[in-house]
């Protein structure tokens, strides 16, 4: 039997006239063109040499063909590899030489650009494919014959490789199989109770985890519809969310959403539930959003290589601060990170993994791989956390972050939850820094609630009545904004970076 992740997808599709998905500008694709535009994109494909267990490498505009797209490239057999569309053409360099996939996909205004890289790393076929949908690729889909089936593929064979942000050295390409992307949409479909019945507001990036294989494929699971946004924009948000049942997103998401006077009650009357993941979800957002609205928003768990991992309870309590349980059919366990000894419940440990979720490993890096995976099976994942008293997952950090000052582990989760209780700070980054005496210095960059508010010594004051000495940050550094990747995520690294010398 084939494990092809489109035949499940097939096993399952509505009525061919129920709506997939609907653009702001009122562009419809009903389940039934679905089926026969991703044939045709898959014959496109396969015409342009394409053969199973080939990559096609995409950086693309956000719109609808770009999912066609991606199913053809599951039909066809191939490996979707879509690639963020923030990457600079050196960047683009390397993954296309890394990854040598058969067919590279690009806007058509990077065409010229996109031709000399694709070159130099020998990619075969370039394609063009335009936020509006037209483009080379689109053309040569709309030509072919919609009677191509579905290549049959194993459960272990390659569906996609999804390049991680590669914060401490060399991006690494995750290797996700048709098993990992079947096991994650049906138990996600499960856990949030999914149905035909679902309107989603996707206004996530489709390059990545979350909009790819969260959104879409328990959408497409479900056999229910997406409104189906270009981008996150406030008034279209708020414009479209009392059409909509689901909404998932980042928690950038829903702290523009508070900022918005129009966010009450009545407009979300429409909505079972909202999911954040990706990063961190203040719990002081939580409950902003919750006195706001009326509803706790969902906060999950999961990253590039695991798809999910864990999630708050559909129903039961939706613990602030907390990632939940771990989803049917994942193990999760917190060990010591360097002999991998499994710890106590409570203790803080690196999380580990087990179960249908979790990837094959990193594309052509056998040794990256074999040193993140223990020799049980479980996938070391460079988190650190640890279960509360009522069993709900709790991160604290990456590994990375961890801050040792003066010898003491900082989690900087810890000091951030401090900082953003405080009245003046509506958001903040704990880093350390190299500091002579200590090693690192405990260093916290705040966002004030009010500009030129904020005064250093205050901030410091008020954490020193409810953290111990070596957590209070050295210093509190105010600036207008922290810098973002396009998932929300405080990219701590360039923090680091920016005020490397501060304790020199
Ligand atoms: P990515 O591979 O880009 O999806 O990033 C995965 C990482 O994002 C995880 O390893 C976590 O560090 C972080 N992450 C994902 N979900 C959450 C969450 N709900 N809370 C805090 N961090 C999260």
């Amino acid at each position: 039997m084939s494990e092809n992740l489109y035949s499940a997808i097939q096993a399952r599709l509505p009525a061919p006239d129920k709506t997939f998905m609907e653009t702001p500008d009122g562009r419809l694709y009903s389940y039934g063109a679905l089926e026969e535009r991703s044939a045709q994109f898959a014959q496109a494909l396969a015409a342009l040499g394409v053969e199973p267990g080939d990559r096609v490498a995409v950086q693309v505009e956000k719109s609808p063909e770009a999912i066609l797209l991606y199913l053809g490239c599951l039909r066809a057999g191939a490996a979707y590899l879509p690639l963020n569309t923030g990457y600079t053409a050196a960047e683009i360099a390397y993954f296309l030489a890394d990854a040598e996939p058969r067919v590279a996909v690009c806007p058509p205004q990077a065409e010229a650009e996109f031709r000399k890289i694709a070159a130099g790393a020998g990619v075969p076929r370039l394609e063009t494919l335009a936020a509006d949908g037209s483009g080379s690729m689109a053309d040569k889909a709309a030509a072919a014959s919609a009677s191509f089936g579905v290549v049959p593929r194993a459960r272990d064979d390659l569906a996609a490789i999804l390049y991680t942000s590669g914060t401490t050295g060399r991006s690494k390409g995750a290797m996700l199989t048709h098993g990992n992307l079947t096991s994650n949409a049906q138990a996600l479909l499960e856990t949030w109770r999914f149905t035909s019945q679902d309107v989603l507001l996707h206004a996530l990036p489709i390059f990545h985890t979350h909009g790819l294989f969260v959104a879409t494929n328990v959408s497409l699971f479900a056999g229910s519809s997406m409104l189906y946004l270009p981008a996150f924009d406030l008034a279209e948000v708020l414009r479209l969310l009392p059409r909509a049942s689901v909404m998932m997103g980042v928690p950038t998401f829903y702290t523009r959403l508070l900022s918005a006077p129009g966010l009450d009650r009545e407009l979300v009357s429409h909505i079972r539930l909202f999911v954040s993941g990706s990063a961190p979800l203040s719990p002081e957002t939580h409950k902003d959003f919750e006195a706001r609205t009326g509803h706790a928003i969902l906060e999950r768990y999961g990253m590039t290589e695991t798809g999910m991992n864990s999630s708050n309870p559909y129903e039961g309590a939706r613990r602030a601060g907390t990632v939940g349980f771990p989803l049917p059919g994942v193990e999760i366990r917190v060990a010591e990170p360097e002999s991998g000894a499994v710890l106590p419940e409570g203790e803080v440990g690196v999380i580990e993994i087990r179960g249908p979720n979790v990837f094959k490993g990193y594309w052509r890096m056998p040794e990256k791989t074999a040193a993140e995976f223990r020799d049980d099976g479980f996938f070391v994942s460079g988190d650190l956390g640890h279960f509360d008293e009522r069993g709900y997952l709790k991160l604290v950090g990456r590994d990375k972050d961890l801050i040792i000052s003066g010898g003491f582990n900082v989690y900087p989760a810890e000091v951030e939850a401090a900082l953003d209780a405080l009245d003046q700070v509506a958001e903040s980054a704990v880093i350390g820094l190299p500091h002579a005496d200590f090693g690192e210095g405990v260093t916290a960059v705040v966002v004030p609630r009010q500009a030129g508010a904020l005064c250093e010594e205050a901030v410091r004051d008020a954490l020193t009545q409810v953290l111990a000495k070596y957590k209070v940050p050295k210093r509190v550094l105010c600036v207008d904004s922290l810098p973002r990747n396009a998932m929300g995520k405080i990219q701590k690294t360039l923090l680091r970076e920016t005020y490397a010398d501060l304790y020199r």
